[in-house]
């Protein structure tokens, strides 16, 4: 996917990560090489094999990250987009758009995330499990992030709050909170909605997984988090 700021922010990338150089392919430019994963005594842990492209909205969304060295099966439990092109799932769509909701340029992305990823990568290589706890897949990931964010009491709060969120609910100011009843709304749960608004498009086709998920198990228990 060519995209021109993508092309401009690696030029800087292989000052910081000497061993990615910027390539050229059938007009799209992208970086490509070997990433080192640093312990804590500067030790290298590990090294990847990658390329980093853009994505089509990029800055507003992550770029693509591709392991190419076969380090880790390419399937979803491994965090892979197995599906679709095989790039890496380095967060929960809904995260990724708040995370990059003002630009987040391709340094920042390897710093911040895509390091990150890789080293928890290892670690399961090592260790058999993900160090840092693992975000579930598909929509119970998504369910595990909006709680993160909203911490309902249950299933059907959690709906009747993304129900909200879509109607753009903004009540007065000294309007009690719907969910908490103790405390001002304006003091609780309004500025986690205000900032979901921002993946609305998700949750409008979240929310009607979610009623089918009521339906079916009334007595589902959301995650602790
Ligand atoms: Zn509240």
């Amino acid at each position: 996917m060519k995209n021109i700021q993508f092309e401009n922010d690696i030029l800087v990338i292989p000052d910081t990560f000497n061993k990615l150089k910027i390539i050229e392919s059938d007009g799209e430019k992208f970086l490509k090489g070997e990433v080192d994963i640093i312990d804590n005594e500067g030790k290298v842990w590990d090294v990847y094999q990658v390329e980093i492209r853009s994505s089509e909205e990029y800055p507003f969304r992550f770029p693509k990250l591709f392991e190419k060295g076969d380090a880790f099966p390419k399937i979803v439990d491994w965090h892979v987009y197995e599906f679709d092109d095989k790039s890496c799932c380095v967060d929960v769509t809904p995260n990724e758009i708040l995370i990059c909701k003002k630009g987040l340029n391709v340094l920042e992305y390897i710093q911040r995330f895509a390091i990150p990823y890789l080293a928890n990568q290892t670690y399961r290589k090592r260790e058999g499990y993900y160090l840092y706890g693992e975000y579930s897949h598909g929509i119970m990931g998504r369910v595990e992030f909006y709680q993160s964010k909203l911490k309902a009491q249950n299933l059907l709060q959690l709906i009747q709050m993304i129900a909200l969120i879509l109607k753009g609910y903004n009540p007065y100011r000294t309007s009690i909170c719907p969910f908490c009843h103790k405390s001002k709304f304006r003091r609780c749960h309004k500025n986690v909605f205000v900032e979901l608004q921002d993946v609305s498009w998700i949750l409008s086709q979240d929310i009607e997984v979610l009623h089918q998920l009521y339906s079916r198990f009334p007595d589902f228990k959301l995650p602790n988090i």
